[in-house]
This record gives C-alpha cells, sequence and structure tokens, in this order.
C-alpha cells in the first residue's frame, strides 16, 4: 500500500495558517472543498485565498512599522481587481508598469498618491496618465525619459515627481537569468556612474521634482543579503546628493522577495525588514517596497482535470487540461510548481511528466514528478500560483483563458469568469 505523499513541500502541509490544506483526503482552500470550486466554475481555474494575502500584506506591514513605509505590490504579479481591492482596502500602493496597470489600479481604489510608475518604455500616453493620476513618482529609467517627462509635465502646467532608478551591477541570485535585473549589462536603470550626472540634470529641469531614488535587483531572491548590497550602492549616492543639496524624500528597493516553491528556505518578512530597516532608518527617507510575487504567490492554485494518461518512449505522461498557456512558468523560467492529487485514492506512486494539449514539447507543468498516479477525469492541484501564474497567461492555440476564484473562509466569489470563443474573436475586425 503506498503511502500518501502528497507532492508538496511538508513545510507547507504542516503550517496551521497554510491556505491550502487536507481535510479527510481532500484539498480545501480555507474552508472550501476544491471540488466543489470546480463543480461550480470548471477546469482550468486559478483559486485565490484571500487570508493568505492579507497575512502577507501584514506580515510585511508589521516587519516595516518602525520606518515610514509604502508598500506598493507590483501588479504585474496578479492584476486581479479583487486581488487590487482587497490590498487597497489594508493600504497598499501599487508598483505599475504600463497604462493598463494603472488604471486597474485605480479602479481597485488605490489612490494615485501611492501608486509608483515603473518601466524602461514608458510611452508619452502613459507619463500623462500618470501626470493626470497624480501619482507618487515615475521609476526614471533613462535620461530620454527624464527629458520627455520634463517636457511633458511642462505642457501640462505640472511638475512631475521623480525617482532614478539605479542599475547597482548586481548579479542577484536568482533561479533564472531572466529575473535578474541589477546588473550592468541589463537595459535597466542607470549606472550608478552616471546617477549623479542625471540627478544634477533632473534638479534644473522645469518641469520634474526630484522626489526618490529607486533599484530593482530581481525577482525570487531567497536570501535577504542582496537588498543589503543594493542598499549600500544606494545609500553613498543618498550621501552624496544631499551634500549636493539634492535632497530625497523616498528610497524603494523595488521587489524581489523569494518564496518556497519546494520546501526550500525562503527569507521572512522580518528577516528583510532586519536588514535594511536599521539603514534607511539613519537616512530619515521613507521607505518605498515593491513586493508581488512575496504578496501573492503562495496564496493560489491551478486547478486541472487529467484528460488521458498514456505510455510512451520510457515516460508516462498525464495530460491535463491545463497547458503552457495558462502556466507559462514552467517552460518560459524553468519554474517549479508542486503538484498532488485534489482527492487522494491512496494509490501507488509513479514518476510521470504533467504535459497539457498544445502542440509544443515545451508544454509541460512538471517534469519526472512522483505522485500518486492519476486516471482520467481526476482533478490535480498545481500549487504556488499565485504569482506570474494568471497573469502571464495567453490564448496561445486559440485557448479562452481560465476563470479565477477567490476564498474568503467558507465564501468562494468568481472573480473573473472563464473567457469565451466570443472573447477570443471580439477584437477582430472587418469579417
Ligand atoms: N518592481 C519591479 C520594477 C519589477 O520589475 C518587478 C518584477 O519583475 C517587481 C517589482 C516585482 O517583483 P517580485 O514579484 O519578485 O516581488
Amino acid at each position: 500500500m503506498a503511502t500518501r505523499i502528497p507532492d508538496i513541500s511538508a513545510a507547507a502541509t504542516l503550517d496551521a495558517a497554510a491556505p491550502f490544506q487536507r481535510q479527510n483526503d481532500v484539498l480545501h482552500c480555507e474552508d472550501v472543498p476544491l471540488p466543489e470550486l470546480v463543480a461550480r466554475w470548471g477546469t482550468p481555474l486559478y483559486v485565490y485565498s484571500r487570508g493568505a494575502v492579507r497575512r502577507r500584506y501584514h506580515e510585511l506591514d508589521e516587519a516595516l512599522s518602525p520606518v515610514p513605509h509604502l508598500i506598493a505590490y507590483s501588479v504585474k504579479a496578479n492584476p486581479n481587481l479583487a486581488l487590487l481591492r482587497t490590498l487597497a482596502e489594508m493600504g497598499a500602493g501599487a508598483d505599475v508598469v504600463s497604462g493598463g496597470e494603472l488604471r486597474r489600479a485605480r479602479m481597485a481604489g488605490i489612490p494615485g498618491e501611492r501608486i509608483v510608475f515603473s518601466g524602461v518604455g514608458k510611452t508619452i500616453n502613459e507619463l500623462a496618465l500618470g501626470l493626470n493620476e497624480e501619482i507618487y513618482a515615475f521609476n526614471v529609467e533613462s535620461e530620454g525619459e527624464l527629458c520627455a517627462l520634463s517636457d511633458l509635465a511642462c505642457a501640462m502646467g505640472k511638475k512631475a515627481p521623480v525617482a532614478i532608478r539605479i542599475n547597482p551591477d548586481i548579479d542577484s541570485p536568482t533561479p533564472h537569468h531572466y529575473t535578474r535585473t541589477g546588473h550592468a549589462a541589463t537595459k535597466f536603470g542607470i549606472a550608478a556612474a552616471r546617477a549623479r550626472d542625471l540627478y544634477s540634470i533632473a534638479a534644473r529641469l522645469q518641469g520634474i521634482r526630484v522626489l526618490g531614488i529607486d533599484v530593482h535587483i530581481g525577482s525570487q531572491i531567497l536570501d535577504v543579503a542582496p537588498f543589503g548590497l543594493a542598499l549600500d550602492a544606494i545609500l553613498e549616492l543618498v550621501h552624496k546628493l544631499k551634500q549636493e543639496d539634492i535632497p530625497l524624500e523616498f528610497l524603494d528597493l523595488g521587489g524581489g522577495l523569494g518564496i518556497s516553491y519546494q520546501g526550500e528556505p525562503a527569507a521572512t518578512a522580518q528577516a528583510f525588514a532586519d536588514a535594511v530597516v536599521p539603514l534607511v532608518a539613519e537616512t530619515g527617507l521613507r521607505l518605498v517596497v515593491e513586493p508581488g510575487r512575496y504578496i501573492v504567490g503562495e496564496a493560489g492554485v491551478l486547478l486541472t482535470r487529467v484528460i488521458y494518461v498514456k505510455e510512451g518512449g520510457g515516460k508516462r505522461f498525464v495530460i491535463t487540461d491545463a497547458g503552457m498557456n495558462d502556466l507559462i512558468r514552467p517552460s518560459h523560467y524553468s519554474g517549479w510548481h508542486a503538484v498532488e492529487p485534489v482527492e487522494s485514492h491512496d494509490r501507488p506512486l509513479g514518476t510521470v511528466d504533467i504535459v497539457g494539449p498544445i502542440c509544443e514539447t515545451g508544454d509541460f507543468l512538471a517534469l519526472d514528478r512522483e505522485i500518486e498516479i492519476p486516471k482520467p477525469g481526476e482533478l490535480l492541484a498545481i500549487h504556488t500560483v499565485g504569482a506570474y501564474g494568471f497573469s502571464m497567461s495567453s490564448q496561445y492555440n486559440q485557448r479562452p483563458r481560465p476563470a479565477e476564484v477567490l476564498v474568503d473562509g467558507e465564501t468562494a466569489t468568481l472573480v473573473r469568469r472563464r473567457e469565451t470563443f466570443e472573447d477570443l474573436v471580439a477584437a477582430e475586425v472587418g469579417l
């Protein structure tokens, strides 16, 4: 008889506050059995725990409480309006990287004064939107952007609040090189050696109000040391700018705080705060952080139904109705997500590749996993997909995107309906 070992970290299953727990062999989100959600809304289905999102935000907020701070949730991680509203109600701000994200943040009730606008390629229309919404700051990444913003602000009779994003040339240890943004050879930020010049230019520009300094070194950083290095790099600059009579109001340390996907140790909010708060406190500056994954990553699962199980080439394939268009992290970033049956049947364990229906060899959700071998029709839960799950999904292969459900205690609410074929063709014209 096989022991029932779900393919998920022991740490997560034993944690009393874990949002997804088994009760009588059935996986629940908070107090709701996951099969009930599938019966109502089908598969593939993203399910989020509201309690888990709130807990994460609260932990970070508490840890940073010794200094004035703004938690600007990084909307790209998961832009669902119900999640944004949950965070807005708790006092969160937003880090946005497009006009669309800015409009979503405002729509969810996040005031402009709590929004920072990041990104290397903001268009004139996006800059104008930010000015109209009176956002807290534009995190500027080039001299071209700085000048365009100043001209635009002058034309609109405004002054644009600005932080300059510094590239500290730190090769942060993230699991995939696509998520490292702090070393010199990336497109991000201004080299530290050039930053003082840009600040002097900014201080003289009519349409600019110099307000802060910004850095973001990458995503899924499990250790606090790289944040300390990034902070050191910009504190030196803060000091020099003060001597040059360019005082700042805030310091933005970006996002990137990692989470545990496979039971690996991840820095807690308190460890992060211990590493940065004393240094920030000395400056008297307001601390801005832009966490995305840390807030929502562990709060989500993707539920999928097994369509077929087949063997070939020495492999056993479990073919599911979710594919790389629904969750691209495994194929794009080699992202690892725990997978387990929603209802355990106490069957033998076996090694399988869990793959989607899309016509790409890269269409997989998990490779070489030892799980209780499912039968067609059964449900699997793909864990830790609250961040960069739905937000990176697409309609590739003309597959309507999944529905999203938010669970709060015993209550489950559909917060985004499943797309339809009509949605797939709605934007096409001249037929
Ligand atoms: N801030 C900026 C500028 C980013 O580019 C990103 C992610 O790419 C984030 C914040 C959020 O990162 P994470 O979700 O790892 O916290």
